[in-house]
């Protein structure tokens, strides 16, 4: 073989000899071994140790094998045990192993999602998922979907659509004519949307400030007899499961007044959406088939690897026009094109990873995978309840947890004192304008086990900072 230069002689030499491969399969077996009992958070030792990846760019090429192994050595260590059953953080899912293991197949192909013609296997597993997931959450035939990095994509994608359809019936083109002498749209949502919901409503022009909000009640969901009248140029963006409490609006009723008014209704599903796909948790989502369009997450309650994220729209026309592009080279396959369906051209293809969850799974599997967070969920806020100083403050009816102690002090120093300890991981957020402890169990691996041992952490942190406050 010709050999043009150094670096494509060692990079030949990497992909022939394949060293560095087994070297990070080894490392990668190492990591899943222990992250299910290590320490949830790095150590102050491994969060220090970052500092050894701070240099300036390298001039010179390195050791593909050095480059693993630094990176294992400092990295691995530096990571939160997300994939474990005790990390209760934010909303972030754990894996699948299937979808793990797919994901690590498909690393290899490294295939770009954007076109029928660049990936057939991409676009073949992107219709079948749709489908899948038009059935698992009951929506309309003509539901597409688009398979972008996460909900706060969705949700832009969602809005965007919402946006076309509601101005061009307005016959107005936003694409041709722009939104600066549009006719104006109305937006009507909940006082608790989610922040990615907000940045949506930045991003496309409408403006926060041009928001007509809905009070909420106590869980944080859209008081429906507070809706003001909706017409045929509003957008009424709803929400199955509040980040906080993960409470959802009332669909059914909320989607009906809209729909009589011609209004167009998104719901930010993120994790929620994932309760219709679950028996005994499907009446919290009733109603949601009469949207136009949906954002969730493979990533959150679905356990996918990072990233998956999914907008579906029963409006075809209105996503892909808000979403389109054109281009002299561009060759449009027979079934599916990605890249109509999304704002990015070239994607990486987490269609193979969601597909291998769900193959795996099938719907038994998600129905008891997705019952098991709820039910982890419940014993958790039982666990707590018993314990003097905590107060669950939301009725647990999926996988979210609001935890107070007595004051706001108390709260905020728990809450660190649990996150040092390391047992587990929880954040804060504010809820109705006191500091609460999150949790979110959201991880296919958490057991009763897990929730025994974190409620332990808790009472122990609750414990040790009562004790700093009184000798203080
Ligand atoms: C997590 C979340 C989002 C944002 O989703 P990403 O996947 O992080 O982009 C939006 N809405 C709700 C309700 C969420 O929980």
């Amino acid at each position: 073989m010709k050999i043009a230069n150094p670096i494509q002689e060692s990079m030949f030499r990497e992909m022939r000899e394949k060293s560095i491969f087994e070297q990070a399969q080894t490392y990668a077996f190492q990591y899943l071994e222990q992250v299910f009992e290590r320490n949830v958070y790095p150590t102050e030792a491994a969060l220090s140790n970052l500092q050894f990846f701070e240099e300036p760019m390298p001039k010179e090429p390195a050791e593909a094998a050095g480059v693993i192994a630094l990176l294992n050595q400092y990295g691995a260590p530096a990571t939160t045990a997300m994939l474990g059953g005790r990390y209760f953080g934010f909303v972030n899912g754990s894996s699948v192993p299937a979808g793990l293991a797919a994901k690590n197949l498909a690393t290899y192909w490294d295939q770009n999602t954007a076109m029928q013609v660049i990936s057939p296997v991409a676009a073949k597993l992107e219709s079948v998922v749709e489908k899948w997931l038009k059935e698992l959450f009951g929506l309309p035939d003509s539901t597409v979907a688009g398979f972008v990095s996460g909900t706060s994509s969705a949700n832009f994608c969602g809005l965007a659509a919402a946006r076309y359809r509601l101005l061009k019936r307005m016959g107005w083109d936003i694409n041709e004519q722009g939104l600066f002498d549009a006719p104006k749209i109305r937006i009507v949502t909940g006082k608790q949307a989610h922040s990615t919901v907000m940045k949506a409503i930045g991003l496309l022009g409408f403006g926060k400030n041009n928001v007509e909000w809905v009070e909420v009640d106590d869980q944080g969901r859209i008081r429906p007899e507070l809706m003001p009248a909706l017409d045929d140029r509003t957008l009424v963006i709803l929400q199955a499961g509040n980040v906080n409490s993960g409470a959802f609006d009332a669909f059914d009723e909320i989607c009906d007044k809209a729909n009589q008014a011609n209004a167009w209704v998104h719901i930010d599903g993120a994790f929620g959406l994932w309760a219709a796909a679950v028996s005994e948790l499907k009446y919290l989502t009733k109603g949601i088939h009469k949207a136009s369009s949906w954002a969730t997450d493979g990533h959150k309650t679905l356990n996918t690897p990072y990233d998956c994220g999914v907008v579906l729209c029963e409006d075809k026309e209105a996503l892909v026009s808000a979403l389109h592009m054109t281009g002299s080279y561009i060759i449009l396959g027979e079934e599916r094109d990605g890249m109509l369906y999304t704002p990015e051209m070239s994607r990486r293809a987490r269609i193979i990873e969601l597909w291998a969850t769900m193959k795996y799974l099938g719907k038994t599997g998600i129905d008891q995978m997705v019952y098991g967070m709820h039910q982890r969920a419940l014993e958790f806020a039982e666990a707590l309840r018993k314990i003097e100083g905590f107060e669950v403050l939301n009725e647990v009816v999926f996988n979210q947890i609001l935890v107070q102690c007595k004051s706001d002090e108390m709260t905020a120093k728990t809450m660190q004192r649990i996150q040092e300890l390391r047992e587990c991981w929880v954040g804060g957020s504010t809820w109705f304008g006191r500091k609460v402890i999150r949790i979110s169990v959201c991880s296919w691996a958490t057991t009763p086990e897990d929730i025994r041992r974190s409620a332990a952490s808790f009472e122990r942190a609750l414990r040790e900072t009562s004790l700093e406050i009184a000798g203080s």
